[in-house]
């Protein structure tokens, strides 16, 4: 066997050498080079190993060569006990067998079946900023049984943020939605804790901590406010307005504000009153529509916790009325008005200058600043005067009379 291996060799060696004579041969007939006679050498030594016999390899300096030498394969080492032995899972069989100690190559391999997927249920939490699952799965090779996505919390709010003091203790319900706009629920889904208190003015926490199919917390807070300002009343001056109000149990001042298209704040007081006599530091002008809010507050450390505003509108007086004309004529007695700011003019007409008895007519609206006196008597003496009104509050203020004219019918 070994000897026809050899043999094959050396055939396979000679007609190569045959080719190679043939090349010599031209190569020498074309440059003219000596005749070469080979000359092997060891090159090298490949030994055997389990499924591959050994061999020597032997050159020419021509580049000649030939395997030679040959040795056995080794054949397999196996062990008599078993080596090796893998566990089967869902994903893939076991297995148990030899290894040979030189090359590893397996033996008297026994298979084990797949073991059953080994299913459980995981939970991802939901949070408010991320959706969770609940997910049935083999715990091995994460086949997937079910999915069912836990949607996440959307808004966490209070019933009420603002609740006003009434001596009562508040306890805002709270409110959790998830981002599909259904409602999560209290104890099952979240516990809420109240700070203590909440009877007091003041901000109270409210802490909501997320438990079951949710995680996180989230706190939330409301106010009592001091009580609105009560019997806030505002009389108008000519050129000011005096306002005053009730004391706000529990208040540590009040804030007024002129409110036009925003808000002023004209003054901070701990008193119950404040007479406005200048905003921007001008006079206020007379027969003029002022609105003003009040503010009761209590001071919570360096802020200030503000009852709700009341709001008063008011008018200031009109100012002394001038008359800017009177005459007589067929028709009557006709008497004009300086222009200003009031809601309406009252004209009186009387015989005598104590002004008993007098004719008196009320206008109302500003523009309505000439009124004739009908049925007068032709050469009997008049006197006439005029004064301006506003209307604040429900109730008129009157403005200074004018000075009085004598005049003739
Ligand atoms: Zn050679
Ligand atoms: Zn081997
Ligand atoms: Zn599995």
């Amino acid at each position: 066997m070994q000897q026809g291996d050899n043999m094959k060799r050396i055939k396979s060696v000679f007609s190569f050498l045959f080719l190679s004579f043939i090349f010599i041969f031209v190569t020498a007939a074309i440059f003219g080079a000596a005749d070469h006679e080979h000359k092997y050498t060891e090159l090298y030594t490949v030994k055997p190993v389990c499924t591959e016999k050994g061999y020597t390899v032997f050159s020419c300096v021509c580049g000649d060569s030939y395997e030679g030498n040959l040795t056995d394969e080794l054949g397999h080492d196996f062990s008599s006990e078993v080596i090796y032995y893998k566990k089967a899972t869902c994903l893939e069989k076991g297995e148990a067998g030899r290894y040979c100690k030189r090359c590893y190559a397996k033996s008297d391999i026994t298979y084990y079946d797949k073991t059953p997927h080994k299913p459980v249920e995981v939970m991802v939490k939901a949070t408010s900023k991320k959706d969770g699952e609940a997910r049935k799965e083999c715990s091995v090779c994460k086949k997937l049984y079910s999915r069912e996505t836990i949607s996440k919390i959307a808004s966490v709010k209070l019933e009420s943020k603002t609740y006003t003091y009434d001596g009562k203790v508040k306890t805002p319900s709270v409110a959790v939605k998830d981002s599909k706009g259904n409602k999560l629920k209290n104890k099952r889904d979240y516990t809420v804790k109240y700070q203590k208190g909440r009877k007091k003015t003041g901000t109270y926490s409210v802490k909501i901590t997320f438990k079951g199919n949710y995680e996180g917390e989230k706190t939330l807070y409301f106010k009592i406010r001091p009580v609105v300002v009560r019997n806030l009343s505002a009389t108008p001056s000519i050129s000011s307005v005096y306002l005053s109000w009730d004391k706000s149990k529990g208040a540590d001042g009040y804030e007024i504000y002129l409110k036009t298209d925003k808000l002023k704040l004209v003054k901070d007081t701990d008193k119950l009153y404040y007479r406005v006599n200048k905003i921007n530091g001008k006079k206020l002008k007379s027969g003029t529509d002022y609105t003003f809010l009040v503010k009761s507050y209590k001071k919570a450390g360096d802020k200030k916790l503000y009852s709700a505003s009341k709001k008063i509108k008011v008018t200031t007086k009109p100012q002394k009325c001038r008359i800017k004309k009177v005459s007589t004529s067929s028709g009557g007695i006709t008497v004009s008005a300086v222009k200003q700011n009031c809601h309406g003019y009252e004209f009186l007409l009387s015989t005598n200058k104590s002004f008993s008895n007098p004719v008196s007519v009320r206008l109302k609206g500003k523009s309505k600043r000439s009124y004739t006196f009908k049925n007068t008597i032709k050469g009997k003496t008049y006197y006439v005067k005029v004064r301006a009104y506003i209307t604040s509050g429900g109730e008129s203020y009157k403005g200074y009379y004018s000075e009085i004219k004598k005049i003739k019918g």
